[in-house]
């Protein structure tokens, strides 16, 4: 049987199918609402879907997302353990950066995503979805190159959870210096999830 939070995630994923609140519904192929279990302990945030993900209508399954699933078996069996999604859902044109208004009217559905996962470990990925994150938890922000691999400590929801912010996959892509950091800062992932 289904549980509650899962129904919940599931009518979330049909609106978000459903959704043109934002202009990007007029350009998109696919949205992506995110996949991965509801009981996941990690919830990766990254920025917006790229143009693999808008035609699959998945999360990272592009180049960024081959590193991301490198990343990923350093902490778990499967990728579906974690839950992967993105601060804004649908693709913007020629991958730009999305704009303040589409965060703006896109982020209820990550606020009510991350509502319902209740994650341990909450890592975004990049500026944009280290920024959003920070400031919801009401977090002093900085840039990622300064903060990438702390670990921030607060409640959501009165479930004791953690924020680790980290670089863009995609960032690491041709500059293995990055892909080194990620690996580290991954490492404190599995550090909290096992206690070590
Ligand atoms: N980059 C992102 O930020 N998200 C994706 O899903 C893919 C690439
Ligand atoms: Fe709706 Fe978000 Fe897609 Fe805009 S980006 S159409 S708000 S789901």
């Amino acid at each position: 049987m289904k549980s509650k939070a899962e129904s919940e995630i599931n009518h979330i994923r049909q609106q978000i199918e459903n959704c043109k609140n934002c202009p990007l519904w007029k350009t998109r192929l696919n949205p992506v609402a995110g996949e991965g279990m509801v009981t996941a302990k990690v919830m990766l945030i990254g920025e917006a879907p790229g143009k693999n993900e808008d035609i699959q209508g998945r999360p990272f399954v592009g180049r960024a997302g081959k590193l991301l699933d490198e990343l990923i078996q350093s902490i778990c069996k499967e990728r579906k353990e974690i839950f992967i999604t993105n601060i804004v859902k649908c693709r913007p044109p020629k991958n730009r950066n999305p704009l303040k208004s589409e965060i703006q009217t896109c982020t209820h559905y990550l606020d009510k995503q991350i509502e319902l996962i209740k994650p341990q470990i909450i890592v975004p990925l990049g500026n944009f979805a280290t920024s959003y994150i920070l400031k919801k938890f009401s977090i002093s922000e900085g840039r990622i190159g300064t903060i990438h691999g702390r670990t921030y400590q607060m409640k959501n929801n009165s479930t004791d959870s953690n924020i680790i912010p980290m670089y863009h996959p995609a960032a690491a892509i041709y500059n293995p210096n990055l892909k080194e950091t990620l690996e580290k800062d991954f490492k404190k992932i599995r550090n909290l999830l096992y206690n070590k």
